[in-house]
């Protein structure tokens, strides 16, 4: 069900702390997390504790969490006192997305090309 954690979901067991992640900021809602594999000096993940596949699923069936995560990644970027800095949601499979537990990126620290790869 949607929500509900998933026992195969990475990211679940990120928010349960059965995978150890160098967290930043938590709240009741909301986890995040610096990227293991990072694309730039700032790079957090910041996912809804509840589980959506991805932010299409999060949006439509969570809307005040999405606002969760998008006020989040904002105070990431506060945190890091990031000037320009991106946010993305790899949504698809041909987009990238490779966690199906929705995510959004927070990437800054460098310069950031457009369009991106
Ligand atoms: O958008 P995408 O689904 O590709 O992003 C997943 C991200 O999760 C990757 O950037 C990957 O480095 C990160 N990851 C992580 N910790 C893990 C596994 C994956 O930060 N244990």
């Amino acid at each position: 069900m949607a929500g509900e954690p998933q026992d195969d979901c990475l990211f679940c067991k990120i928010v349960a702390g059965h995978v150890p992640a160098t967290i930043v900021r938590e709240t009741e809602t909301t986890v995040a997390f610096r990227d293991i594999n990072p694309q730039a000096p700032t790079h957090v993940l910041v996912i809804p504790k509840a589980h959506y596949e991805n932010a299409a699923a999060l949006a439509a069936g969570a809307p005040e969490l999405a606002a969760d995560v998008l006020r989040e990644a904002q105070s990431v970027a506060d945190e890091d006192k990031l000037e320009s800095y991106r946010i993305v949601f790899n949504t698809g499979a041909g987009a990238g997305q490779t966690v199906w537990h929705a995510h959004a990126h927070v990437l800054g620290g460098r310069g950031l090309q457009w369009p991106p790869g």
